[in-house]
C-alpha cells in the first residue's frame, strides 16, 4: 500500500499542468494545481487508514471494515503519514495560494499531532473509552440511503472484527485512569442496545432468509459476548484497583503533555501560559462588571434592603431575575419566536449577511440524541451531505420533574435563552457554519478547528450586546456576563485541574462561588475536566484571538473598518484556526 502511494505522488507530481507551464511568467503560484492534486490524494489516504473517521463524516465507502486499534495499524499508519509529510515539504508555500498554506498547515499539524499521540500523548494505553464500536454500527444502520439488507450486509461483515478488536484494545491498556475505565463501562453498557435490540430487530424486519439470518445472527452473537467480555474486564479492573498506582494513574495530564496538545488542539496564536493569564485576568473584569450592573439595578429589585458585599449581592441578583422565565411548555415555541427576531437585528444594523436559501430548522431533539446532557444543540451537514438541512435540536421539558423544569427554565431564563440562541443560531454556530460550508474545500471541513467555531459563537454574543441588543439594560448584561463567565471558567478549570492539581472541592467552590453555577451544573463540569483535556479551554481561546484581531483590523483600518466586511470576510476563509485567518488578513492590508 505504502508504494502505491508514493508512485501515485510522484505521478501527479510529474503530470500535473503546473509542471509542463514552466512559469511562464504570470502565475505567481505555480505549484498550486499540482498542490490541489496532492489534497485529494492526502484525503483519500487518511479515509482508506481510518475506515471509522470517515464513517463518522458520512463517508460510506469503507463501511464494511472495522479498524483494528493494533500495534501493526499505528504503524502502519505511521508510515503512511510519514511518506504524506515528505510529499508536503516539497512544496514552497510561496508558490501556492494563501489559502492552501492555510491547507498545507493544518495538514502538518494532523500529521504532527498522529505522530505525538502514537509516542508521547498515549491516551490508546490509558483510555479504556476510546474503544467502542457502536456508534459505527448505529450510523451504518441508521443511513437510510441504501437498502435495509444491504445495511445489514455490511453490518455482518463488519461485525466479524468485533472479537479481535475487543482483545486487541484490552492488549493496548496499561495502567488506565480510574475515570476513563469508569466511562468505558458506562459507554459500552451503552452501546448494548444496538446489538442487543436494534440490529436484532432489524434482522427480523428484513427479507433475508432463514439461512441468511442465520449467518449475520452469527457473527453478532459473537461480537456482542467479545464485548461483554470486554465490559468485565473493566469492572474488574475497577473493582481491584481501587487506589493501586501499579495498576492505574492519575487522568491529570500534567504542564509538558497538556501543553502539546493545547499546540495541536487550538493552533492558537497564544501558549498555554498567556490564554491562563488572560483568564485570570478576565474573570476579575467580569466580576468588576456584574457587580457595577447589580448596584445599578439594586433598589429596583430590592427597595431599601441593604445590599451586602461582593458577589454574595451578584448571586441575589441572579436568583431573583432568573424567576423570569417562560412557562415549560412554550420553551420550544419562544426559541422559534426568537429566529427571526434576531436575523431582524442583524438586518437592521447591517452585522452580517444571512443566506435565507440556507433556512434553519428549530426541532424537538431526535429521541436518540437525548441524554448527553445538552438541552440545544445545533445539527450541522457533514462535507460529504453538505445540501442537508441544519436542524437547531431543542429538548422538550417533558422527561423532567417539576423541580429539574424549574431549576433548568430558571437557568435559561429570559435573558440567557437569548444569548443561547445567538450562540447556536444566528450570527453563532448556525450562520458561521453557513459560510463555513460554501468553501469548497475538503482539507478546511474535514479538519475543522474547534477554538474557531466555539470562538465565534462566544465572540458572537458580545458582538451582538455592543451593537445595542437587549436595549442596553442592565439585566441583559448581567446576565451576559454570566454566561460569559462560564467560558472563562472553563479555562481556568481545565489548566488548573490537569496542570496544578486543583483538588474537586477547590474546583466545585470555583464555579459555584465565582461562576454562580448551580452544584448540578459544577458536578457535571467538574466530570468533564477529569475527562477531557484542553477541550474546555476552546470557547475562551477562540474567542480571546477573534476579539484581538478584530481590534487589531480597526487599529489598521481606522475610518476605513466596517464590522460588517470584518464579519464576513474573517468566516469566508470556512473553520480554520484564527491565526491563520489573521495573518492573511494582514498581508492583505498591507497590500491595501
Ligand atoms: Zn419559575
Ligand atoms: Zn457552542
Amino acid at each position: 500500500m505504502k508504494k502505491n502511494l508514493l508512485f501515485l505522488i510522484s505521478f501527479l507530481m510529474i503530470t500535473s499542468p503546473s509542471f509542463f507551464s514552466c512559469n511562464t511568467s504570470k502565475n505567481p503560484y505555480s505549484q498550486n494545481d499540482s498542490f490541489e492534486n496532492f489534497k485529494k490524494l492526502f484525503i483519500e489516504s487518511i479515509w482508506k487508514n481510518n475506515s471509522d473517521w470517515a464513517l463518522a463524516l458520512g463517508n460510506h465507502e469503507y463501511d464494511e471494515r472495522l479498524e483494528i486499534p493494533s500495534k501493526e495499524n499505528r504503524i502502519r499508519k505511521l508510515d503512511v503519514y510519514k511518506s504524506l509529510n515528505d510529499s508536503l515539504q516539497k512544496y514552497d508555500w510561496k508558490n501556492i495560494t494563501p489559502e492552501n498554506t492555510i491547507d498545507a498547515r493544518i495538514m502538518m499539524n494532523f500529521l504532527e499531532y498522529y505522530n505525538w499521540s502514537c509516542y508521547e500523548l498515549k491516551s490508546f494505553e490509558w483510555n479504556p473509552a476510546e474503544y467502542n464500536v457502536g456508534e459505527g454500527f448505529d450510523l451504518i444502520l441508521g443511513n437510510s440511503k441504501i437498502s435495509l439488507e444491504r445495511r445489514l450486509q455490511i453490518i455482518s461483515e463488519r461485525l466479524r472484527y468485533v472479537p479481535e478488536y475487543y482483545i486487541v484494545s484490552r492488549s493496548n491498556l496499561r495502567r488506565p485512569t480510574r475515570e476513563h475505565t469508569e466511562l468505558g463501562i458506562l459507554q459500552n453498557k451503552g452501546s448494548l442496545e444496538i446489538f442487543e435490540k436494534n440490529i436484532p430487530d432489524s434482522i427480523k424486519a428484513s427479507k433475508f432468509s432463514e439461512e441468511e439470518k442465520k449467518e449475520i445472527n452469527n457473527n453478532l452473537s459473537q461480537a456482542l459476548s467479545s464485548m461483554k467480555e470486554y465490559i468485565e474486564y473493566l469492572s474488574k479492573l475497577q473493582l481491584t484497583s481501587i487506589n493501586d498506582s501499579t495498576t492505574t494513574r492519575s487522568f491529570r495530564l500534567g504542564e509538558v503533555l497538556y501543553k502539546k496538545k493545547f499546540q495541536f488542539e487550538m493552533q492558537s496564536c497564544f501558549s498555554v501560559e498567556e490564554i491562563f493569564q488572560k483568564a485570570k485576568d478576565h474573570k476579575i473584569e467580569i466580576h468588576n462588571e456584574m457587580l457595577g450592573y447589580t448596584k445599578k439595578l439594586w433598589s429596583k429589585y430590592f427597595g431599601s434592603t441593604v445590599m451586602p458585599e461582593g458577589l454574595a449581592a451578584v448571586k441575589m441578583m441572579i436568583d431573583t431575575l432568573s424567576i423570569q422565565h417562560c412557562a415549560p411548555n412554550q420553551f420550544i415555541p419562544t426559541i422559534k419566536n426568537q429566529i427571526p427576531e434576531l436575523e431582524a437585528f442583524i438586518k437592521q444594523k447591517n452585522l452580517l449577511t444571512l443566506d435565507s436559501s440556507r433556512p434553519l430548522e428549530v426541532r424537538e431533539t431526535p429521541m436518540y440524541m437525548r441524554g448527553g446532557g445538552a438541552g440545544a444543540s445545533i445539527n450541522a451537514p457533514g462535507p460529504y451531505d453538505k445540501n442537508a438541512k441544519t436542524y437547531y435540536n431543542v429538548t422538550p421539558l417533558d422527561g423532567y420533574t417539576p423541580e429539574e423544569t424549574e431549576s433548568y427554565l430558571r437557568e435559561y431564563n429570559n435573558w440567557i435563552l437569548q444569548i443561547l440562541n445567538i450562540h447556536e443560531a444566528i450570527p453563532g454556530h448556525y450562520a458561521q457554519l453557513v459560510y463555513s460550508n460554501k468553501v469548497d474545500d475538503l482539507i478546511k471541513s474535514i479538519f475543522q478547528n474547534n477554538a474557531m467555531i466555539e470562538g465565534w459563537a462566544v465572540y458572537g454574543e458580545r458582538m451582538m450586546l455592543e451593537e445595542g441588543y437587549g436595549n442596553n439594560s442592565p439585566e441583559m448584561w448581567l446576565m451576559f456576563y454570566k454566561w460569559h463567565l462560564r467560558a472563562t471558567l472553563n479555562t481556568l478549570l481545565d489548566y488548573s485541574v490537569q496542570c496544578l492539581n486543583m483538588s474537586k472541592d477547590d474546583a466545585i467552590n470555583l464555579l459555584i462561588n465565582e461562576g454562580f453555577q448551580t452544584s448540578a451544573e459544577a458536578e457535571g463540569k467538574w466530570r468533564r475536566a477529569t475527562l477531557t483535556q484542553t477541550q474546555l479551554c476552546c470557547y475562551f481561546t477562540g474567542y480571546t484571538e477573534i476579539y484581538a484581531l478584530r481590534e487589531d483590523q480597526k487599529n489598521m483600518l481606522g475610518n476605513n473598518f466596517s464590522l460588517k466586511s470584518f464579519h464576513e470576510k474573517f468566516l469566508s476563509y470556512g473553520s480554520v484556526p484564527v491565526k491563520y485567518i489573521w495573518e492573511i488578513m494582514k498581508a492583505e492590508d498591507k497590500i491595501r
